[in-house]
C-alpha cells in the first residue's frame, strides 16, 4: 500500500536478531474515577525493535506509557522486565532501570542553556561537585554532533524554536543510555528534515539493542520506521503484530472501529444558488507553519478544516482573521470580491468576518462582565445615541433576545459570564459575534470541553446560521463534527491542504487517513 515512501528505506529489512523480550505487561487495568482508561492491556517491548503505538485521542496510549514509566500504578495487571516480575513505585524506579520516556510536553528547563539541560543530573564533576566546564562542553558538542543537531550548546532553551527544543529533549532522553526508550509524539513539532534525523536516530538506537516505543499520529512514519505495531481503541488493544503483515487501511480501520454513522445534515449545498463564492482565501502563508493555503467558501456552506497537531491547523483561524500576533504574513482574503485588509482585526470584523477562537476563556469572554456587556461590546455604536449616551434598555432587549434564541441557560442579561457553564458561555460568544451580522463565521473547536447536551445544541445553532446563508469555516479535530455537520472537509498536513472530501466521501476513515498520511485513502469503500 502507501507504506512505501521516501522514508521506507530507513528500516533495515531483516536486520534484527530474533525478538528478545525486554518488557511484558499483561492485563493492565487503569481507571480515573468513572473513566476506564485501560481495560486489560497486553503490551510487549523487545530489544532491538521499534514498536509503534497508535490510536485516536483518548484511546489510552499515554496512560499505558505512563504506567511503564512508573508515573502511574496500574489498578490490576502484571508487569515483568527481562523475565522478572516488577513493581515500580515511581518514575525514578523506571529511570533507574533505564526505562526512559520522552514526554509529549517539552519539559526542559527554559532558563538554562542547551548544555546545562543535556547534562542535568549527569554532570562530570571533580571531587567537590565542581563541574568540569571543559569536559562538559566536550561531552555536549559530542552529543550534538553525534545526533546531527545544529544548535549552539550555550543557547538558552527559552530562546530556541519549538522544533529545536524538541530535538534537545530527544537527545537528552537518548543521552541517559536507555534500555527502553519511549517517545510520545516526538515528531509533531519537527520540520521535515528533523523528522528524518529523529527517525534515523530511532533506527540507530534499535540496531544498537534498545527497545523503542514510538507514539505517532503520522502513520507514514510508523510504517517507515517500526517493526511492530500496536493499535489501541477505547482502552483496549485492537490490533497487534509485525508492521510487515498489515496495511494502512487495516490500521486506520482498527483505529476507527465500527461507528454508527450519524445522520449527515440534509446538505443540499445551498451555495450552488449563488454563482460567486462568498469568500476566497488565496496563498495564505506563515513561514514554517502555513504554506500557500487556497480555498473558497460558498454562501451557507459549512466547510470543515481539520488536521493533526503541528499540521498548521492551530494557526489557520487567526491567519484568516488577521489577528495581530500570528497575522498572515502573505496571502489575501476576499469577501464578496472585496479584499479584507491584512493584519487588522477591526477591518476583518467590518468586512463581515467573525471569529470564535478555541480558547474562549482567554480570548473570548470577559468573565467578570455581564452577558449584556459581553454581547453588546462589539456593537456599542448601535446603542449609542446622538449625545453619546448608551441606550441601556435596548442593550438589555438585544441580550434577552439572544438568550431566548440560543437557549442560553442564565438568570438574565445582568448575570456574570463567569456564572455560566462552559456550554452556555460558548453560546454567549456565538451571540456576541452573531450580533455583528457576519457573512463569514470562522470557528475553532466550537464544542471543545463542553458537555454532550450543549454540544448538540451548538451544532444545531451552527446548522441554523448556515441555513440563513452565512458561510462557516469550522476548524476542528472532532471527527463526529466533521462527518455530521460539514458540506465539505479540507484536510491539512504539514502546513498544506492535501485533501478535499465532499458528500458521502466525508467519512471518519478518509479524514483520519488524510490527516495521518497526507494523502487520500487509496480504496474508497
Ligand atoms: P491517549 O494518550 O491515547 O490520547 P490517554 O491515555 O491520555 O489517551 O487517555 C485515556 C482516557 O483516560 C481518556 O478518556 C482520558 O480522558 C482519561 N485520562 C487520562 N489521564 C487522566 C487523568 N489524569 N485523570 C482523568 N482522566 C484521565
Ligand atoms: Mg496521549
Amino acid at each position: 500500500m502507501q507504506a512505501s515512501n521516501d522514508r521506507a528505506g530507513i528500516r533495515a529489512e531483516g536486520a534484527h536478531s530474533p525478538a528478545a523480550g525486554l518488557l511484558r505487561c499483561r492485563g493492565l487495568v487503569k481507571s480515573f474515577a468513572a473513566v476506564k482508561a485501560l481495560r486489560g492491556v497486553d503490551f510487549a517491548i523487545d530489544a532491538s525493535r521499534v514498536r509503534g503505538l497508535v490510536g485516536e485521542n483518548g484511546a489510552g496510549k499515554s496512560t499505558l506509557v505512563k504506567i511503564i514509566a512508573g508515573v502511574y500504578a496500574p489498578d490490576a495487571g502484571t508487569f515483568d522486565l527481562e523475565g522478572r516480575p516488577m513493581h515500580f513505585s515511581g518514575a525514578d524506579d523506571a529511570l533507574a532501570r533505564r526505562i526512559v520516556t520522552v514526554h509529549q510536553d517539552i519539559n526542559l528547563i527554559q532558563t538554562m542553556t542547551v548544555a546545562e539541560n543535556l547534562l542535568l543530573n549527569n554532570e562530570p564533576t571533580y571531587g567537590f561537585g565542581v563541574i568540569r566546564r571543559r569536559a562538559m562542553a566536550d561531552k555536549v558538542s559530542q552529543l550534538l554532533r553525534l545526533y546531527e543537531i545544529d544548535v549552539d550548546p550555550d543557547a538558552v532553551v527559552s530562546e530556541l524554536p519549538n522544533d529545536l527544543k524538541k530535538m534537545v529533549q530527544i537527545v537528552k532522553g537518548v543521552s541517559l543510555d536507555p534500555k527502553i526508550l519511549i517517545l510520545d509524539e516526538p515528531t509533531s513539532s519537527l520540520t521535515e528534515s528533523e523528522v528524518q534525523v529523529a527517525l534515523r536516530l530511532i533506527r540507530r538506537l534499535a540496531e544498537s539493542g534498545v527497545g523503542v516505543v514510538l507514539i505517532s499520529h503520522y502513520l507514514n512514519e510508523i510504517f517507515a520506521v517500526c517493526d511492530d505495531l500496536t493499535v489501541m481503541r477505547d482502552g483496549e488493544v485492537v490490533a497487534d503484530g509485525p508492521v510487515a503483515e498489515t496495511s494502512l487501511t487495516k490500521v486506520v480501520t482498527a483505529m476507527v472501529g465500527r461507528h454508527v454513522e450519524t445522520q449527515r445534515r440534509a446538505a443540499a449545498p445551498r451555495q450552488k444558488g449563488a454563482s460567486a463564492p462568498l469568500m476566497r482565501v488565496e496563498q495564505l502563508c506563515i513561514p514554517g507553519r502555513l504554506d500557500a493555503i487556497n480555498f473558497e467558501l460558498g454562501h451557507g456552506e459549512v466547510l470543515g478544516i481539520t488536521g493533526l497537531a503541528g499540521s498548521g491547523l492551530g494557526e489557520l483561524a487567526k491567519a484568516i482573521f488577521g489577528a495581530e500576533a500570528s497575522g498572515r504574513l502573505g496571502g489575501r482574503v476576499f469577501i464578496e470580491d472585496i479584499l479584507v485588509p491584512p493584519r487588522d482585526p477591526a477591518a476583518s470584523l467590518k468586512a463581515g468576518l467573525a471569529l470564535i477562537t478555541g480558547d474562549r476563556r482567554r480570548e473570548g469572554l470577559l468573565l467578570d462582565f455581564t452577558l449584556k456587556e459581553n454581547i453588546c461590546l462589539p456593537i456599542l455604536s448601535r446603542f449609542t445615541g446622538a449625545a453619546g449616551s448608551l441606550d441601556g434598555s435596548a442593550m438589555t432587549e438585544a441580550t434577552a433576545r439572544n438568550i431566548t434564541r440560543l437557549h442560553i441557560r442564565a438568570p438574565g442579561p445582568e448575570a456574570l459570564a463567569s456564572q455560566l457553564s462552559g456550554g452556555n458561555q460558548q453560546k454567549v460568544l456565538f451571540a456576541k459575534w452573531l450580533e455583528t451580522r457576519p457573512k463569514v463565521f470562522v470557528m475553532e473547536d466550537p464544542t471543545i470541553g463542553i458537555d454532550v447536551g450543549a454540544k448538540a445544541e451548538i451544532r444545531a445553532i451552527i446548522d441554523e446560521i448556515a441555513a440563513a446563508g452565512v458561510g462557516i469555516v469550522l476548524i476542528t479535530t472532532e471527527l463526529e463534527e466533521l462527518v455530521t455537520l460539514c458540506d465539505r472537509v479540507l484536510v491539512m498536513f504539514r502546513g498544506q491542504l492535501v485533501t478535499e472530501l465532499t458528500g458521502t466521501a466525508i467519512r471518519r476513515e478518509s479524514i483520519l487517513h488524510a490527516a495521518a498520511c497526507g494523502e487520500e485513502l487509496a480504496v474508497p469503500a
